[in-house]
C-alpha cells in the first residue's frame, strides 16, 4: 500500500477516493470505529427508520465543485431544513425571521418592528446576532436583547457552556437574524438527504479496487510504512497532547421509540428556553420514512473528556486557534503527513466544507 488514510469520515474518503481513481495508487482507509462515514453514519433501524447516529446531517452546499463530485455517489432527495424552536410556549421557526417576528409579538407591535428594522436594513439581510444588538433606536434594542436571550443565550449556554459573548461571533453567526421570510435554516444553492443514507455514499466512495479499508484499527495499530499518511483524526492526539490538549465540546444523544407514527412534526425541534438538551431530532421526515413506530434523540452537549466520550465540535476560540497553530507548525516537520478534516484541521467544517478541504488537498498533491 502506498497511502495511509486515517480516519473513513467523509475527509478520509474522499481523499482516498481521489487518490484511488485519479492517481491510480493502493490507498489503506483505516478507522478505530466499527463502522465508516465517521459522524455522518446512519443506518436503518428494525423499524426502517434511517437514524443519523450522530445528530442529524443535512446537506447544503453553494460549491458547484462539491455538489458534482458528491452527486456521484449517491441520490439526494429535495429535502429543505426548516427548525421549529418553542420559544415562551410558542412554535415558531428558527432563524428569527420576519415569520418569528409575527409568531412571537402581537401584530401592532410586530408591524411596528417590522417597519423599522425596513428602514434600518436591506429586504433579504442576514445579521449576526452580536452585531443585531448595536442598535440606537429604542424598539430595535428591545427587539435585539429580546431575540439574544430568547434565542441565543440559553441554548448557546447549553451547547458551549459559555453565553454567546464568550464564544466566537462565527458560532453565533451560523444562525443569523433573517430579515427575510424565507424559513429555510440555509438558503444554499443545493440541500438534500442521501436517498440511500449517508453510510451509503461514503461506502461507494470507498468502494474501488485500489481501497482497502479496515475497520476497528487504530492509526496506533499500524506498523507499516507508508509513502503518504493522510491523517483525520486529531491533530493533537497525534502529537501525544505533547503541547497540550485541543478542548472540545461532545454531544450526547438520548434516543428514545415511540410505539405512533410521530413525536413531533418536523424533523428538529430547538428548545433555546427550556429543558437541559438544546433540540430534539425526529428522524424519519428527511427520507419520508414509513413506520407506525417512530424513533427521536434529545441532543445533551458536555465537555468532551479523553476517554469518557467523543469529540463533535472543536472550540472556535483565540487561545484554542493559537494552540492548534503550534501542533500546525510541528506539522510542517513531518514528511508526508498531511493533516484533514474537523479533528485533522480543528476546524468547525459543514460536511460540505470538509469535502471542498479533501479536494483541494488531494489537488496540491497531485
Ligand atoms: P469525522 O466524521 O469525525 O471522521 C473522522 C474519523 O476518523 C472518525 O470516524 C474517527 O473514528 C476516525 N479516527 C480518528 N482518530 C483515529 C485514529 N487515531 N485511528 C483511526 N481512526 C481514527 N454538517 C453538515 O453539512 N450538515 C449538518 O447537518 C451537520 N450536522 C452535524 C451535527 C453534529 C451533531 C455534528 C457533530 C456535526 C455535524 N455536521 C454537519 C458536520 C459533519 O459531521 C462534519 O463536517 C463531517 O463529519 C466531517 O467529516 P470528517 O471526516 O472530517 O470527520
Ligand atoms: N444557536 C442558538 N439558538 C438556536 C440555534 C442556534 O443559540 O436556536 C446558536 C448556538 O450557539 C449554536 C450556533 O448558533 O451552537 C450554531 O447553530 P447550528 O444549528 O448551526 O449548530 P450545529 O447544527 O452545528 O450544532
Amino acid at each position: 500500500m502506498k497511502n495511509l488514510v486515517v480516519g473513513a469520515g467523509f475527509s478520509g474518503a474522499v481523499i482516498a477516493n481521489l487518490i484511488a481513481t485519479t492517481l491510480n495508487e493502493t490507498v489503506l482507509v483505516i478507522d478505530k470505529k466499527d463502522h465508516i462515514a465517521g459522524n455522518c453514519y446512519d443506518y436503518r433501524d428494525k423499524n426502517g427508520i434511517m437514524i443519523h447516529k450522530y445528530g442529524s446531517h443535512i446537506f447544503h452546499t453553494n460549491n458547484e465543485k462539491v455538489w458534482n463530485f458528491i452527486k456521484q455517489f449517491g441520490d439526494f432527495n429535495q429535502y429543505m431544513h426548516k427548525v421549529i424552536a418553542i420559544i415562551d410556549g410558542i412554535e415558531t421557526t428558527i432563524p428569527f425571521n420576519f415569520n418569528t417576528l409575527y409568531d412571537v409579538f402581537p401584530q401592532t407591535m410586530a408591524k411596528r418592528l417590522e417597519e423599522k428594522l425596513l428602514e434600518k436594513f436591506e429586504y433579504n439581510k442576514k445579521v449576526p446576532i452580536l452585531e443585531f444588538q448595536k442598535q440606537d433606536d429604542k424598539d430595535l434594542k428591545f427587539l435585539a436583547n429580546y431575540v439574544y436571550e430568547k434565542v441565543f443565550l440559553h441554548y448557546t449556554t447549553k451547547q458551549w457552556g459559555v453565553s454567546p459573548n464568550d464564544v466566537d461571533g462565527a458560532v453565533t453567526a451560523r444562525v443569523p437574524v433573517y430579515l427575510s421570510k424565507d424559513d429555510r435554516y440555509f438558503q444554499d444553492k443545493y440541500q438534500g438527504i442521501p436517498l440511500e443514507g449517508y453510510t451509503k455514499l461514503v461506502e461507494n466512495m470507498l468502494n474501488h479496487q485500489n481501497i482497502e479499508v479496515r475497520l476497528n484499527t487504530d492509526y496506533k495499530d499500524i506498523t507499516e510504512n507508508f509513502d503518504r499518511v493522510f491523517y483525520t483524526g486529531a491533530i493533537d492526539e497525534y502529537f501525544d497532547y505533547e503541547l497540550g490538549q485541543l478542548p472540545y465540546r461532545s454531544v450526547n444523544f438520548k434516543f428514545e421509540e415511540y410505539d405512533r407514527e410521530f413525536y413531533q412534526k418536523n424533523s428538529v425541534v430547538n428548545y433555546p428556553c427550556n429543558y437541559n438538551f438544546t433540540r430534539i431530532h425526529e428522524y424519519k421526515h428527511y427520507l419520508n420514512d414509513k413506520s407506525d413506530k417512530t424513533v427521536i434523540a434529545k441532543e445533551y452537549s458536555e465537555f468532551f473528556e479523553l476517554g469518557k466520550n467523543e469529540r463533535y465540535y472543536p472550540i472556535p476560540k483565540d487561545e484554542n486557534t493559537e494552540l492548534y497553530n503550534k501542533y500546525l507548525e510541528k506539522s510542517k516537520g513531518l514528511n508526508n503527513v498531511y493533516f484533514l478534516g474537523r479533528l485533522g484541521d480543528y476546524k468547525y467544517y459543514d460536511m460540505d466544507k470538509a469535502i471542498l478541504r479533501a479536494i483541494e488537498l488531494f489537488e496540491e498533491i497531485a
